[in-house]
């Protein structure tokens, strides 16, 4: 920032030296002599007032020297208030040329002109110049006093516009730093206005969520005041309670008088917990009534607002309503548990019930019994009617079996569960022995021994039920199942609508049974089942008319196991397809070697047993060609023995089955004809080639006069069909003898010859006398 100037510089320029030695006279008074001073007031009087600075003179002849001492002055920082400037300076510049020149360096110099008459006129001087208040001009020749006054007024002047400008450049200053400071304050002030308003914001927006998040949730919000036991209920709570917002008051009764009673003390306690603090949070489901007197679920959370001494001051928290989840709960603890088909317990439920019965048991001193029903041939009625009767046998099963266990025995000491299929389970609590529970399943089979209509057709069911009676040894579940189970099978051995108690005897040969089945798997691997052979014989000439296959294991540590064991098993583990086939191919292969070693024995042929399950396969006819074939025999050569129930457990299908092998020329037998139940009249639509009578016919000749009666018969009825007849199991020469009497035309047994390995059988055909076999 500039200074303010005290000095009052001017500058003379002419081209006269007279006229610079006037101008020093004027106005450098000071040295002039004092009597030119005394002279001079006397002039001026007191109206031409000294300077009180004195001038400070400097002179130029020429403009271009002018203006290098006002360029040279500006410079220096003490510039020229006033020049006095002559208008003919020749030969430089004129006085305006001068002026102008001087002006382009220093623009607040002030002018005054010195001028004749003659030379320029003032429009002249003006259009040149300008009007402009920094220029006077002044007509020559000029008095002392006006230069006095004008050198006075117009270095004033100049040190006035200093002083003005120098003023306002002060002023902008300091405008200037004052705005600056404004600015900045207002730089900060509208930083702090975006923080807060930033955190405005944020917090309105984080109430607008909580809000949001609180709604959606279907959150009522409370806070509850522990020292005046005044509660805030957000208004959530009338719409959760279906009560007027108004009248949930701030008690916390509103809330707690609703609790379900038998929800109230868990809740009591886990607020106690938390307020102690051995709980970090209240958390509690619990039921709540509302306005309409229903309960509804409610989840509550909550947290205590603690003061600095730990005691709980508030407490503050939520409460959604979690009906919809319970009751979506419920209904998938009911799927889990329940039956979907009859509405009973199922085995998860059973499961949970032995538990309970396990463990309370000990302490009250009382036995459970474990009744474990399996309904016979119900596959029979399923497969029959369709699966539609099948489960609505099973609804009606279930609805008997409650009604019986009703009738019997109070609700709380009973449970009936599906287990799946046709098996059910009855649990009885509290037994006191053995009699009791057999009293009970004889009315469950009273209950089961009634025609059942189903589909317009009436079933008549029965059960087979095993029954393990609690000894205090039970430790789980599964153990009763697994004993109730083998109980129920054999029961199921024992014949229709029977019951069995389990016996420690029964799991041992469960689990030899077991032990069994683990072996067969390898034996027939390892080729361990071998085929016997016993001879078929023509009664009337004595003569070898075919031989029966039947396998024989003999296991390596156990040492020979019968077919009556080991072919049950096979049947029910399926392993009785592999085995059979193992017969058959061998059978087959047998014959062939016994056919090449002795023509007389080319019409030699086998018999081979085949099972249900086997019966049952699409691809039994496919494996029987190719065993024939691969062995190198005629289809007449192979018959297959099919007992009378696999035929009839499904009639239309084994039919088929029969006509198809027959139609390959295989022959086919009815193996233990006698034992099942067949109408006679179904004989008539199956191609068969024989029946096999079981050997319980010919094993009962002597002791019952019915028996030759019905062997006639149904000799009679075979050789209409043109049936043939084999007697099994003809061990005396009074049975042959009666057979024969009865015109009975082939026979089995051991009076013949016991079933024997290939090698035997050989040897047995060569000595074999058949009129003595015959006769
Ligand atoms: P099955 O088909 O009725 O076979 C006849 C059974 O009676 C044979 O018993 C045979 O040894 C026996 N037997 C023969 N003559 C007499 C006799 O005079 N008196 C007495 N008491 N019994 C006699 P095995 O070999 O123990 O076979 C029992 C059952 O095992 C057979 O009854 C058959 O159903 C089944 N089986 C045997 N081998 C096979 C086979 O390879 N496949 C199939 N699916 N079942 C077989
Ligand atoms: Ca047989
Ligand atoms: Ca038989």
């Amino acid at each position: 920032m500039s200074r303010l100037p005290t000095h009052r510089r001017i500058l003379v320029v002419d081209d006269n030296p007279e006229i610079h030695a006037d101008f020093r006279k004027i106005l450098a008074p000071q040295a002039a002599s004092s009597t030119l001073q005394a002279l001079e007031a006397q002039i001026f009087g007191d109206a031409a007032p000294a300077p009180e600075e004195p001038y400070e003179l400097d002179f130029a002849f020429q403009g271009q020297e002018a203006l290098a001492s006002v360029r040279e002055a500006r410079t220096a920082g003490r510039p020229f208030a006033l020049a006095f400037v002559d208008m003919r300076m020749p030969p430089g510049w004129d006085g305006l040329e001068t002026i102008e020149r001087l002006w382009e360096v220093d623009q607040d110099l002030q002018v005054v002109i010195c001028t004749a008459y003659t030379e320029r006129s003032r429009e002249e001087i003006s259009a040149r110049t300008g009007r402009t208040h920094r220029l006077v001009i002044l007509k020559k020749p000029f008095e002392t006093v006006e230069i006095a006054q004008l050198a006075c007024a117009m270095t004033e002047k100049w040190l006035a516009s200093r002083l003005a400008a120098l003023k306002m450049n002060h002023l902008e200053e300091a405008v200037r730093l004052r705005t600056a400071e404004i600015a900045d304050a207002n730089d900060r002030l509208r930083e702090q206005v975006e923080k807060l308003e930033a955190l405005g914001l944020a917090l309105e927006a984080s109430e607008q969520r909580y809000a949001l998040a609180a709604r959606g949730a279907n959150d009522a919000l409370w806070d509850w005041d522990l020292d005046t036991d005044r509660i805030y209920y957000s208004e959530r709570w009338a719409a959760l309670l279906g009560i007027s917002p108004g009248d949930l008051g701030d008690r916390p009764g509103a809330w707690l008088s609703r609790i379900h009673p038998n929800d109230a003390e868990a809740f009591r306690q886990a607020r106690a917990d938390h307020l102690a603090g051995s709980a970090d949070h209240l958390e509690s489901e619990h039921r709540v009534r509302d306005a309409a007197g229903a309960y509804r679920w409610v989840l509550c959370r909550g947290m205590a607002v603690r003061d600095a001494s730990g005691r709980a001051r508030r407490m503050a928290g939520s409460a959604s309503d979690i009906s919809r989840r319970k009751e979506t709960e419920d209904q998938l603890r009911h799927g889990a548990y329940y039956d979907r088909l009859t509405g009973l317990p199922n085995r998860t439920l059973l499961k949970e019930c032995l538990e309970t019965a396990i463990r309370e048991r000990a302490g009250a001193g009382t036995r459970f019994a474990l009744m474990f029903l399996d309904f016979d041939r119900f596959k029979v009625v399923n497969d029959s009617l369709g699966h539609l009767a099948g489960d609505q046998l099973l609804v009606a099963l279930a609805a008997r079996l409650a009604q019986c266990a009703q009738q019997k025995r109070p609700a709380r000491d009973h449970t009936i569960a599906r287990l799946g299929g046709d098996e059910f389970v009855i649990l009885l609590r509290t037994v006191q022995g053995e009699p009791e529970a057999a009293d009970f399943a004889a009315a469950v089979h009273g209950a089961c021994d009634a025609l059942i209509p189903v589909q317009g057709t009436d079933v008549h069911i029965s059960a087979s039920i095993g029954i393990a009676l609690d000894d205090g040894a039970y430790a789980s579940p599964d153990e009763v199942l697994r004993d109730a189970d083998t109980a129920m099978y054999h029961a199921k051995s024992r014949g229709r609508s029977r019951d069995s108690f389990f016996t420690a005897a029964m799991r041992e040969s469960a689990i030899a049974r077991l032990q069994v089945e683990t072996d067969l798997r390898r034996a027939i691997q390892c080729a361990e089942i071998a085929v016997v052979y016993q001879p078929i014989i023509c009664l009337r000439t004595g003569r070898i008319q075919s031989v029966e296959a039947l396998a024989r294991w003999t296991h390596p540590a156990l040492g020979p196991i019968g077919p009556e064991r080991f072919i049950p098993i096979a049947e029910e583990t399926g392993l009785i397809v592999p085995l059979g086939e193992h017969v058959l191919r061998t059978a087959c292969r047998d014959l062939r070697s016994l056919r090449a070693r002795d023509p007389g024995l080319a019409e030699l042929r086998v018999n081979v047993n085949v099972s249900s399950r086997q019966f049952a396969l699409p691809a039994l006819v496919d494996a029987v060609s190719s065993a024939i074939a691969d062995a190198g025999l005629d289809p007449h050569a192979l018959a297959l023995e099919v007992t009378e129930s696999t035929i009839m457990d499904d009639f239309a299908a084994a039919a088929a089955t029969v006509r198809c092998l027959r139609e390959h020329g295989v022959d086919m037998y009815m193996d233990d004809f006698g034992t099942g139940y067949s109408s006679l009249s179904c004989l008539k639509s199956l191609p068969l080639t024989g029946l096999k009578l079981d050997r319980s016919f010919v094993a009962q000749l002597a002791s019952s006069v019915a028996i030759p009666a019905i062997i006639h018969a149904v000799v009679t009825l075979a050789s209409h069909l043109r049936l043939r007849v084999v007697a099994e199991g003809v061990e005396t020469r009074d049975q042959l003898a009666s057979l024969l009497a009865l015109d009975c035309d082939h026979g089995q047994g051991y009076l013949f010859g016991r079933p024997m390995p290939v090698a035997q059988l050989n040897e047995w055909i060569a000595t074999a006398d058949p009129q003595r076999l015959a006769a």
